[in-house]
This record gives structure tokens, C-alpha cells and sequence, in this order.
């Protein structure tokens, strides 16, 4: 079996507690794996703890690692581009530092790619360590996002996955600044193979989600993902002017037939103010994708590199 070469890229935030258990648990993991040639490529999204000094320290004993370090933090979406952009080798599986995306599914998503997927994915079966409220909005969000488009949605599924050259190539094309991964990996397409995995709570620190960016991740993904709120604007508006034609059809009538008196102050309100609602709310989803539009517009580098330390697969 000739030897190909992996990438294993880490995006890397604030997480001094952990790289070095991560790099020992990771390393016992790939020992196991024969005919595969690996790297670790950590990408520093401009850590402010001793995260890039650890690194760096770890890259001077061991040549499989490979750093970039980013001018300043660029959020997780970026950072996994800037190392997408990168990579060398035949493939590149994408993990979490937190050891909450387990090293022991790399020898089966190997397995997968040899026998000809493009793109093995990590399903979660479960997830230990998150909160009902986390659990059920998760759920909600990704049943919407997949009602309002054709483009499979993968539900339950991180970034947590193995991508062939294939995918990495077609990947690297898409600089959109407003990034939302997940949803280039489903309309990438390629041969996708799912295995499922228990995903436990991270091993040490703490996460760096809070609702807030959460909420922005949700927004992010369904405007980048699909333009279905602009169509529910429309839709909105028209069975509003219907509703509001036929009202005004049953006052011209009423007003011939039983002549015309002062009434009807309070239905008047309750229109104006919900026309005004609805209003609001489409011009707020037209500044959404205009806002988008803006951001894109100013064709900025989606990231800069501060410093980088090129390894060597083996
Ligand atoms: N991360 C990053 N940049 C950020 C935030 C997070 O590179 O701005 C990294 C982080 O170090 C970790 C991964 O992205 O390796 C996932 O982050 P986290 O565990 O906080 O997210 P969760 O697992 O809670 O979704
Ligand atoms: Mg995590």
C-alpha cells in the first residue's frame, strides 16, 4: 500500500491547559495507523495565554509539527482556512484542540478514505457536557436551516472530519469573509461517508462560544447558507396587501350599503402597527444581506499570518 500524507489541523484559541495532552493523546492514536504519514498543523487564531509558546517549544522536538500564527484572532472559521490554505498533503483531518473530537475515529476515517470517500464527517451521537437549552436550539436551528434550502444540511455534525485533496482544493476557493464552513462542506458535495462518535465535554478550559456569538453564527449561517428570509419578506408582503384589499373591499361595500359612520379607530391601529412590524422586519433582513454584500465588497485578506513554522510530514 503506498504511504499517503495526512494533515491533522488544529485550530488553536487560548488553550494552553491542553495542547500537550491533546499532542501525547493524539500522537499514541496515530502510531497505530501504518501506511500514512502524518503532520500537525496548529493554527495560533492569535492566542493571548502561552498557547503559541507551547506550540513553538513542541515544534523544536518533533518535525511532524507544523505552525501558522495569525496577527490577532480571527475566529475559528478563519483560522481553519488560513490552515486549509496551507496544507500539502493528500489529506487534512480537521480537529478540535479541547480532545472533544476523540483522536481514535482518525484510524477509522483513514479506513473510509481509503476505500474512496472524499469526505468522512463525525456525526455526533450524543452530546455529553451541553445543556438542554443548547441541545433543543441546536436541534431547532438546523430543522430550519435545512426547511429553507435544497443543499443537505448535516445535522449534529462539527468540523470535526477528514477532507480529501479534492475537497481542500475546491475549499480554498471560497473566500467569503462572513465564513460558515459547515455549509461549504455540504455544498462542496464529493463522495461523503458519516461515522458516528460520542462527543464528550472538552478535557480542560473552557469554551469560547457564549450565546452572543452563537446567535451570530446562527444568523451567519442561514444568510450565507440561503436567501429564504428575502422570500418570506415577499410572501409576507403580499398575503398582507391581499388581507389588507379584501378589507378594504368589505368597507366599500358596507359603507354603500349601510352608508358610512365613525368607527373602526381601533382596527385602524392594529393595522398600522403591524404593517409598521412587518415593515421593520424587512427592511432588518434586506440590511442583513446588504450588510453582507458591504463586507464582501471590501475584498479584504480573509486573515494575515504573523508567524509560521513549516515541518515535515512522517
Ligand atoms: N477556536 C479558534 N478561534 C476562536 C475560537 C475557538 O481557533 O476564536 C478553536 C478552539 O481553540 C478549539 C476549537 O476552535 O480548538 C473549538 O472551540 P471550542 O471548543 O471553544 O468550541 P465548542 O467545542 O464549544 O463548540
Ligand atoms: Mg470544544
Amino acid at each position: 500500500m503506498p504511504s499517503r500524507s495526512v494533515t491533522i489541523l488544529v485550530p488553536v484559541f487560548n488553550e494552553e491547559e491542553v495542547i500537550e495532552l491533546f499532542l501525547e493523546t493524539l500522537f499514541t492514536h496515530l502510531a497505530e495507523i501504518e501506511a500514512t504519514e502524518f503532520e500537525v498543523l496548529f493554527v495560533d487564531d492569535g492566542s493571548r495565554d502561552a498557547s503559541l509558546s507551547i506550540i513553538q517549544n513542541l515544534a523544536t522536538r518533533d518535525s511532524r509539527i507544523s505552525y501558522l500564527s495569525l496577527s490577532r484572532n480571527f475566529g475559528k472559521e478563519r483560522a481553519m482556512i488560513a490552515g486549509l490554505d496551507a496544507v500539502t498533503t493528500d489529506a487534512v483531518i480537521i480537529m478540535d484542540v479541547d480532545l472533544q473530537d476523540p483522536p481514535g475515529l482518525i484510524s477509522e476515517m483513514i479506513q473510509e478514505w481509503r476505500n474512496g470517500a472524499d469526505d468522512v464527517y463525525a456525526k455526533r451521537r450524543t452530546r455529553h457536557g451541553e445543556n438542554w437549552l443548547k441541545r433543543t436550539t441546536a436541534h431547532a436551528y438546523y430543522r430550519i436551516l435545512q426547511r429553507t434550502t435544497r443543499i443537505e444540511v448535516q445535522q449534529n455534525t462539527g468540523d470535526f472530519r477528514l477532507l480529501d485533496r479534492k475537497c481542500i482544493d475546491a475549499l480554498t476557493l471560497f473566500r467569503e469573509s462572513e465564513r460558515y464552513t459547515k455549509g461549504m462542506f455540504s455544498w462542496i458535495g464529493f463522495t461523503k461517508k458519516e461515522i458516528l462518535f460520542d462527543r464528550d465535554p472538552r478535557a480542560a478550559g473552557r469554551t469560547k462560544w457564549n450565546y452572543g456569538g452563537l446567535i451570530n453564527l446562527a444568523i451567519d449561517g442561514i444568510t450565507s447558507f440561503t436567501t429564504a428570509p428575502l422570500r418570506v419578506s415577499t410572501v409576507l408582503g403580499i398575503l398582507v396587501s391581499l388581507a389588507a384589499f379584501i378589507y378594504l373591499i368589505v368597507i366599500v361595500l358596507r359603507t354603500l350599503l349601510w352608508g358610512s359612520d365613525l368607527q373602526g379607530y381601533p382596527s385602524m391601529m392594529v393595522v398600522i402597527l403591524f404593517l409598521g412590524g412587518v415593515q421593520l422586519l424587512s427592511v432588518g433582513v434586506i440590511g442583513e444581506y446588504i450588510g453582507r454584500i458591504f463586507n464582501e465588497s471590501k475584498n479584504r485578506p480573509l486573515y494575515l499570518i504573523g508567524q509560521q513554522h513549516r515541518g515535515a510530514p512522517h
